[in-house]
């Protein structure tokens, strides 16, 4: 496997490329520069999945990037859910590795949640995409193609994506900005950027870096609890940065870009539900322009954890809505596929 990444490595990687620098590559093989425009198009706007559909480019320039490295997704198999539509695909990366992403439809349009790396080393305790540890980042392609193939292969148009599935996108903060400019990009697919969610644990640093790239995304932010102590039996990240590091970055964040931070917490039975929960987050976020998103944790076969009964997350959104926090709780969608984020993936790869 590590001489096949060795190999990648040195291809070009064109999915991946900014449309300057697609320009140059264009003129290093010896073609005009509106190539690169045409090329631009073909894989961005109209997403096809080979090299032979690109009709108005000459033979030997189809050849030349095939050749060249132009990544595309292969479907390894896929989990439909029979109750709303939702479609749990796994792909194959050209290393072997796989990935989970989840096409997802709602009223207001259709929805995916991508995968950023292939694992994660962020050790969350109750996730599954962290039991194997990291294999390697996505390049920005690979986070492209997720999106691209998964268009191909429904025929439907998305337009949500969620940066939520295995991996920390701030781990993988360069491909991850690159895959959004490209996506975003108006001569591409040109999502807005408003539609874009990316979801962190939280890496400080990470965090203001982002803010100065000033994109008009929305923020997640991993809470899963109203105190350290109780973040740092549920992730280890918590050990490194406190709440108040967090909180003080997100509102330092709201202040650059203007956009309402995301708050996510998975509700785990008996570690972070109870009343007193509810109210030590409350108090927490008190004033902050955010949202509450609340997740019923979703159980993994390698760890006990549980969720609680539908009262007690009644309970705890109550709580929140008295003191005046925005506050949802997470729609349940493929529960009849509802093997966790990263179970899919486990259970096909063979050394994780
Ligand atoms: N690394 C990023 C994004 C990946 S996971 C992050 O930490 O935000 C997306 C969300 O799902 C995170 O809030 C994560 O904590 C949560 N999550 C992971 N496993 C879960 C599980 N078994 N049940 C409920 N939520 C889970």
């Amino acid at each position: 496997m590590s001489n096949l990444q060795e190999e990648k490595t040195e291809k070009i990687d064109i999915k991946s490329m900014y449309l300057d620098e697609l320009t140059d590559y264009v003129k290093a093989i010896g073609l005009p520069a509106f190539r690169a425009k045409q090329l631009f198009s073909w894989v961005h706007e109209k997403y096809v999945g080979d090299t032979d559909s690109m009709t108005n480019l000459t033979k030997d320039m189809r050849e030349k990037i095939k050749e060249d490295g132009f990544v595309v997704l292969k479907e390894e198999t896929r989990q439909v859910s029979k109750k709303d539509g939702t479609v749990k695909f796994l792909y194959k990366l050209y290393d072997g590795q796989m990935i989970e992403t989840v096409f997802m439809r709602y009223s207001y349009g259709n929805s995916i949640c991508i995968s950023s790396q292939a694992g994660c080393r962020m050790g969350c305790r109750f996730c599954a995409s962290t039991i194997g540890g990291l294999v390697r980042n996505l390049s920005a392609s690979e986070m492209l193609e997720q999106v691209y193939a998964t268009m191909r292969l429904t025929g439907e148009r998305i337009s949500n994506i969620v940066i939520m599935g295995t991996g920390e996108p701030l781990d993988n903060y360069d491909n991850v900005i690159r895959f959004i400019r490209l996506i975003t990009d108006e001569k591409g697919y040109n999502l807005s950027m408003r539609n874009i969610t990316m979801s962190t644990c939280g890496i400080v640093p990470k965090i203001d870096e982002l803010a100065d790239e000033k994109l008009a995304i929305t923020l997640a932010i991993s809470l899963h609890a109203p105190n350290d102590e109780k973040r740092r039996s549920l992730m280890p990240i918590a050990e490194k940065y406190s709440i108040k590091e967090i909180l003080d970055a997100c509102k330092r964040y709201f202040d650059i870009t203007g956009r309402r931070i995301s708050f996510e917490y998975s509700l785990v039975k008996g570690q972070n539900d109870s009343k007193e929960d509810a109210l030590e987050l409350a108090e927490l976020l008190k004033g902050q322009n955010c949202h509450v998103n609340l997740i019923p944790v979703n159980s993994i076969e390698e760890r006990n954890f549980e969720k609680g009964d539908n009262n007690s997350i009644q309970n705890f959104k109550l709580v929140l809505e008295k003191n005046s926090i925005n506050v949802t709780i997470r729609r349940s969608v493929g529960s009849d596929i509802d093997a966790a984020c990263g179970q899919l993936r486990r259970k096909y790869s063979v050394n994780i």
